[in-house]
């Protein structure tokens, strides 16, 4: 018999959809695999070398559980620079990927019992996470509001059990980046309420148009000392395997995160510290600015195809790697009777050779996220495919 805690959460929506797409994959001759959450693209040459260089000195032995020390102030001089405010190395600690930093945030924040402030549609592991520090999701409906919460929703979703709101901006899935004001009303809530503020900015490096990314720190610089920051390597650098992330907090957050994270991991990789260390030590962001350019016409590309859909409300797509479909005014021509979008999946993958994720995975049975990460000529492929098969469906 396992825990009951294992009956509380599932694998992730995402990693089940993207083994779906590889398991339908070996049975059919081509499938078209949209549920990535990362970016085509080769190595960045400073990772290479700091990589390399680090094995040829012999590094093999573990750091400071938070990392190195010269990588956390590489970091500090990093999240000062994104949020023009002083920031330190004690206040810093570097991770195995920004998902164990946001994981590190809800062991260190919650007591068993207390509720987390999640906007959905939602990345699918802010929630399970949270159940997995014994506290618990509380959902405010984006969906009415272009992907952005309303004030007045999440004040409405308080109680005196609520702990910490999540903010994720550019949001994964919607691709909706919060508006200046959106934040500041955020962060005055939390402050006046007393709560937490877990503040997920994976994905600032990929905004477009007349959008631009806040950190909420910067808006409202009173927040801080009750803001978790959260972000990594992984989309910024298209470094995911590398598994190599990092927070920002006051220092008795970044305390107590030494103390759970030396039972747990201990230290990230070493040389994928040493990699990111040699990396933000060039400051030469060229990979991060040829990837930033990469998005942002593939995006362009999908925008102006998925225009020919009928009936689905073409994407805003203002930040992040996904387009995030709404199926609602599609719903009565799905086929077969079928119900959500876990059955446009199945049929865009028997259908037309293409994988994307349900909404179910993000509490939005009528979502569907496709992602533009991927190299462009299989992107054209696999939306223009899809747009004939949902635009078929009467
Ligand atoms: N936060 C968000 C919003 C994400 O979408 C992801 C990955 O998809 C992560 C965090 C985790 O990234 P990492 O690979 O750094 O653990």
């Amino acid at each position: 018999m396992l825990a009951r805690r294992t009956s509380s959460f599932g694998s992730s929506g995402t990693a089940a959809a993207r083994a779906a797409a590889r398991q339908a994959a070996h049975s059919r001759q081509e499938v078209i695999d949209l549920t990535a959450g990362e970016i085509w693209s080769e190595l960045a040459p400073t990772i290479r070398e700091g990589a390399i260089n680090a094995i040829n000195n012999g590094v093999n032995r573990y750091t400071d559980t938070l990392g190195m020390m010269e990588l956390r102030e590489a970091l500090a001089r990093k999240v000062s620079f994104d949020t023009g405010q002083t920031w330190k190395a004690d206040e810093i600690a570097a991770t195995t990927g920004a998902k164990q930093a946001l994981f590190n945030a809800t062991m260190v924040l919650l007591n068993p019992g207390d509720e987390v402030i999640i906007p959905s549609p939602y990345w699918t592991t802010f929630s399970a996470q949270v159940v997995i520090a014994g506290g618990k999701p509380v959902f405010v409906d984006t969906r009415s509001n272009a992907y952005v919460p309303r004030i007045q929703d999440i004040a409405a979703a308080l109680t005196e059990k609520t702990r910490a709101i999540v903010v994720n901006t550019p949001a994964n899935p919607s691709g909706a980046v919060y508006d200046f004001d959106t934040l500041t009303a955020i962060a005055q809530l939390a402050i006046n309420r007393d709560l937490w503020v877990i503040f997920d900015e994976c994905y600032a490096n990929f905004v477009y148009g007349h959008h631009a990314h806040h950190p909420i720190v910067s808006v409202v610089p009173e927040v801080r000392s009750r803001t978790i920051i959260v972000n990594g390597f992984s989309k910024s650098l298209a470094l995911t395997g590398w598994r190599i992330g990092y927070l920002a907090a006051p220092k008795e957050v970044v305390d107590a995160v030494r103390a759970l994270q030396s039972h747990t991991t201990s230290n990230p990789n070493v040389i994928a510290q040493h990699a990111v260390l040699a990396h933000l030590e060039r400051a030469d962001v060229r990979h991060e600015s040829k990837l930033a350019l990469q998005l942002a016409s593939s995006r362009q590309i999908g925008l102006s195809i998925l225009s020919s859909l009928r009936r689905i409300p073409a994407p805003r797509a203002q930040g992040g790697i996904y387009f995030y479909l709404d199926l609602s005014n599609l719903r009565p021509a799905f086929k077969n009777g079928a119900a959500t979008a876990d059955d446009v999946v199945t049929s865009l993958l028997a259908d037309a050779g293409v994988a994307a994720v349900s909404g179910t995975a993000f509490g939005d049975p009528l979502g569907l996220r496709l992602s533009y990460g991927i190299p462009p000529e299989e992107l054209e492929t696999g939306l223009t495919r899809l747009v004939d098969v949902l635009n078929g469906w009467k």
